[in-house]
């Protein structure tokens, strides 16, 4: 079994989460993505605040519903308190043994893996997967910061959307259409998150 994880605090998913989903899948023949939605961000609950767990949770699950090969994950949020990778990659590897593990991570994120924790346990457990992503440069594989790991990099789509502007976007009601699938808009609704100005522009009155 080949499974892929895609660890991100998802505030909220995105249609560049899931297209880099998908093609990492295609590309590496992955049996399955897990989208592993972050408990606590180590990296991000200083800097502002994070919508609650179970309201990404719920976001994810619903973003994904229905297609093949993509699933939500809570393995972190039933983990609770900090979320790191070292140990969500050896829960999986203890749940699926004989998988092999594919770590799918941003171009954004390699320049600072070697400040992850336990980095050294990732490194063994999984192969990295490198996606270029828009405002970077392709990834180098014989960059410093990835001496010693197994890695491979590809090619997605380039979509410049990021959670950041999909939150700036919301707070001031830009539409989200058709950058957040439709039933995750939904949701997000519903639950009023990201101030109560996520409606469409055909929804918004005068
Ligand atoms: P934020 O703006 O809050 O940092 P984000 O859009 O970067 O959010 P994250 O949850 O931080 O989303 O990202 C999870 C993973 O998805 C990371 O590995 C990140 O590099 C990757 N990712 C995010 N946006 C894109 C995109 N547009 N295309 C490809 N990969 C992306
Ligand atoms: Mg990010």
């Amino acid at each position: 079994m080949r499974i892929g994880i895609l660890g991100g605090t998802f505030d909220p998913v995105h249609v560049g989460h899931l297209v880099g989903a998908v093609n990492a899948r295609h590309l590496l023949h992955l049996d399955t993505v897990l989208l592993v939605v972050a408990n606590e961000p180590w990296q991000k609950v200083e800097a502002r605040p994070v919508t609650p767990a179970s309201d990404r949770l719920a976001l994810v699950e619903a973003a994904v519903a229905g297609h093949p090969g993509i699933e939500a994950s809570s393995l972190e949020i039933d983990r609770g308190g900090v979320s790191y990778t070292a140990d969500t990659v050896a829960e999986l590897a203890g749940r699926h043994p004989g998988a092999e593990l594919f770590l799918l991570v941003g171009a954004d994120v390699v320049s600072g893996l070697d400040t992850w924790e336990r980095v050294e346990q990732v490194r063994s457990g999984v192969t990295l997967v490198a996606m270029s992503r828009p405002g970077t440069a392709p990834v180098d594989e014989r960059a410093d910061v990835l001496r010693g790991w197994r890695v491979v990099s590809i090619e997605i789509p380039a979509l410049e959307i990021s959670s950041t502007d999909l939150r700036a976007r919301a707070a001031d009601g830009r539409p989200l259409d058709f950058l957040v699938p439709e039933p995750a808009i939904r949701v997000l609704r519903a639950r009023r998150l990201y101030a109560d100005t996520t409606m469409d522009s055909s929804s918004s009155g005068c």
